[in-house]
C-alpha cells in the first residue's frame, strides 16, 4: 500500500506494561477499522473496503497530533458480505459471527481498561452491525463508549469530484472506490476491464429505492451483471488522491472529537 499505519500507533506492536503504564486510559482512543472480502467488479481486488479503511485511518494517524493517544487495532480484513455471495471470491461472515466477533474484542478492549473505541467501518453491507454492538456493549458497560462509524460519513471531496448520479447509484466499484483504489493500490487496480454498469429496473413514482430512507432488500446480482454498481472508467488517480486527502482529514478530526468526547451526564 502506498500508505501504512504509523508503527508507533500500531496497537499490535505495544507490550502489556506499555499498557498498563498508560496514563488517562479512559481517553486513549482504539480504532478497529473493518472490511471485507467481497467482489468489487472485474476491474477491482477483493480487499478494497479494507484497504480503504486502513489507508484512510494511516493517513489521520500519521497526521494526527503526537499529544493525542490514538492506537489501531489489525483491520478486520473479513465482514459480512452475503449479498455478494453469488459471484465467486466473496467471503462472508454470518451476521451473528461478526458481532460476537466485535463484541468480544470490544470486551477484552474493557478488561484491559480501554473506554472509547471507534468502529471504523468501511463496508456498505454492514452499519447495523456496528450500531447493534455499540449500542450492547454500552448497555453492558455504562462507562464504554462506542463509535459505529463509517469510513465515508465525514465531509469529504467526493462530493465535489463526483458526479450527482454517481453520488446516489456509484455505491459499489464505481468512480470513487476505483479512484481511491488508483491512489492505494495501483498495481491491483485493471482499468482496461472497467466497465461502467448501473442497476436497471429500479423502481420509480415509489417511495422505495436501493439505499434510501424507504430502502428494499436486494442482492447484488438483482441488480449488476459484472458486480459494479457505478461508473469506474472516470476514475482517475488524481481524483483518488484527492478524496483519501479529504477523508484522512475528516477523520483525524473524529479521533481528536473522540479523544474530546464527553458522556452525556455522565
Ligand atoms: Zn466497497
Amino acid at each position: 500500500m502506498s500508505i501504512s499505519i504509523p508503527p508507533h500507533r500500531f496497537f499490535p506492536y505495544l507490550k502489556w506494561t506499555d499498557v498498563a503504564a498508560m496514563k488517562n486510559q479512559g481517553d486513549v482512543v482504539i480504532i478497529q477499522p473493518i472490511g471485507a472480502i467481497e467482489q468489487h467488479g472485474p476491474h477491482l481486488p477483493l480487499i478494497v473496503d479494507g484497504a480503504i479503511a486502513t489507508a484512510v485511518l494511516a493517513y489521520a494517524l500519521n497526521q494526527l497530533p503526537a499529544e493525542i493517544p490514538a492506537y489501531a487495532l489489525p483491520t478486520l480484513y473479513y465482514g459480512k458480505s452475503n449479498e455478494h455471495l453469488h459471484f465467486p471470491g466473496t467471503i462472508s461472515l454470518s451476521s451473528h459471527t461478526l458481532m460476537m466477533l466485535l463484541m468480544e474484542i470490544g470486551e477484552s478492549l474493557y478488561r484491559s481498561g480501554f473506554r472509547k473505541w471507534i468502529l471504523m467501518n468501511a463496508h456498505g453491507g454492514q452499519p447495523q452491525i456496528m450500531e447493534l454492538v455499540a449500542r450492547d456493549l454500552h448497555i453492558a458497560h455504562s462507562d464504554f463508549l462506542i463509535f459505529p462509524l463509517f469510513v465515508w460519513r465525514v465531509p469529504n471531496l467526493s462530493h465535489e469530484l463526483l458526479t450527482e448520479k454517481e453520488q446516489e447509484l456509484g455505491i459499489h466499484a464505481g468512480d470513487g472506490e476505483t479512484s481511491l483504489m488508483l491512489s492505494i493500490l495501483p498495481d491491483h487496480v485493471s482499468m482496461e476491464k472497467a466497465i461502467a454498469e448501473y442497476p436497471q429496473d429500479l423502481p420509480t413514482n415509489s417511495c422505495l429505492s436501493m439505499e434510501g430512507q424507504l430502502p428494499f432488500a436486494w442482492a447484488t446480482r438483482d441488480l449488476s451483471r459484472s458486480g459494479t454498481l457505478g461508473d469506474p472508467t472516470t476514475a482517475t488517480r488524481d481524483k483518488g488522491d484527492r478524496i483519501l486527502e479529504s477523508l484522512g482529514r475528516g477523520w483525524m478530526q473524529v479521533i481528536h472529537d473522540v479523544h474530546q468526547f464527553r458522556q452525556p451526564n455522565a
